[in-house]
């Protein structure tokens, strides 16, 4: 154990230290462009689309970094920052699900004035001409445009609500069902799968009376419900088993709807993903020269080729705000590389955690 600690310790000590001393150079950066940038009528919009964990990222890069001249446009359709990891917890334990719903008020706080602002609003498109169309009908132009749309995921793993009363409301929900709900099915084993299968167990154990039953290898057809209902699974054999509750954590989603209509060759039709250069421009399969130079695609919605965690979508953020002013300065692209370090996660399944 100790030496596996060790291990780990050597390995990484290298990735910590030059991060930590980038991190270091970016704050003093940051201060000084405090103190120069200055706000002028005719600055040109960066837009970025999604304040989750890769765009927030950016759009503080952004803002403590631009030349004056430029200011970041941040769109997000929720009212809060939705932190997901805490998700499939809080739709099993009670009265902690306001904690999951961060303010997005103050996060700008060390940043020039007037070089911020935030738009609650849902992008639908975007037009040819560099211009964001908003549902609300708003059409927002841009010089450089960020794409951090995520995934969409079924509850818990993503909410439908948008403001944080309905969300809660949202969670509260999923709360009342499992505490009503004797048998239980969880289908799917991945992060989420695992944290409310132990979860589930932990918090109500006499939801079952043989511990958790694991059937591998199976790919149980879904009933056709809204999600959240009780039904019947169907496994191999047609075996067939009833159930008070299945929650499906299975499949996702890319958000990759907005550019549909005018960039649909920068889509993947595999994977629905959105197609990226290494600089991590938009990178169409129809592609002709510098097209989609100024827009930029990161986080899980990407087809990045790195993990799909906050974590690659954070390290991605820099990427990005790096060639986002190599563009405006003329100067050298950097690729995204990614680093085992990137597909970390820790998973706390149950009252215990664990890693
Ligand atoms: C239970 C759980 C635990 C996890 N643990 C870890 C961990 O320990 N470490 C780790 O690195 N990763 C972890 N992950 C993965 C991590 O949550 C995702 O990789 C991360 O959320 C992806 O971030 P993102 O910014 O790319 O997209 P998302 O988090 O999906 O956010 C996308 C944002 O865009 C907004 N949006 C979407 N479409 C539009 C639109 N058209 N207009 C305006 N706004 C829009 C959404 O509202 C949302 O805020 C975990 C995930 C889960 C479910």
């Amino acid at each position: 154990m100790a030496n596996d600690q060790l291990r780990v310790f050597i390995k990484y000590f290298p990735v910590f230290l030059k991060y930590g001393l980038s991190l270091l150079f970016q704050r003093v950066q940051a201060l000084i462009h405090r103190y120069t940038w200055k706000p002028l009528p005719s600055s040109q919009n960066v837009v970025v689309v999604g304040g989750s964990f890769a765009g927030i990222t950016l759009a503080r890069r952004l803002a403590e970094s631009l030349p004056s001249g430029y200011k970041v446009v941040l769109i997000e359709k929720n009212s809060h920052f939705n932190y997901t990891f805490d998700f499939p917890r809080y739709s099993v334990l009670p009265k902690r699900e306001q904690r999951a719903f961060i303010p997005y008020t103050g996060i700008m706080a060390n940043a020039p004035k007037g070089i911020f602002e935030q738009l609650q609003d849902m992008a639908i498109n975007v037009l040819e001409g560099d211009v964001v169309e908003l549902a609300s009908g708003r059409k927002i132009p841009f010089a450089y445009l960020a794409i951090a749309t995520g995934v969409t995921q079924s509850p818990p793993t993503k909410l439908w609500a948008r403001e944080k009363a309905e969300a809660c409301a949202e969670l509260r929900a999923l709360q009342a069902k499992i505490l009503d709900a004797r048998r239980i099915a969880v289908v799917g084993a991945g992060a989420v799968g695992v944290q409310m299968a132990g979860d589930i167990k932990s918090f109500y154990p006499e939801k079952s009376n043989m511990g958790i039953g694991i059937v591998l290898g199976e790919r149980p057809e879904l009933p056709r419900t809204a999600g959240w209902e009780g039904g019947e699974l169907t496994f191999k054999g047609d075996r067939e088993e009833q159930f008070d509750l299945i929650i499906s954590c299975t499949g996702q989603t890319p958000n990759s709807s907005l550019l549909e209509q005018s960039f649909p060759t920068a889509i993947s039709s595999k994977t629905k993903s959105i197609l990226v250069k290494p600089t991590l421009q938009l990178h169409s399969v129809a592609e002709s020269n510098a097209q989609h130079h100024n827009m930029f695609s990161l986080g899980d919605v990407a087809e990045t080729g790195g993990p799909k965690m906050a974590r690659a979508g954070m390290v991605q953020a820099d990427i990005v705000q790096r060639n986002i002013l190599a563009l405006i300065n003329g100067r050298r692209l950097k690729a995204y590389k990614p680093m085992s370090i990137e597909g970390s996660l820790k998973l706390s399944p149950g009252k215990v955690s664990s890693r």
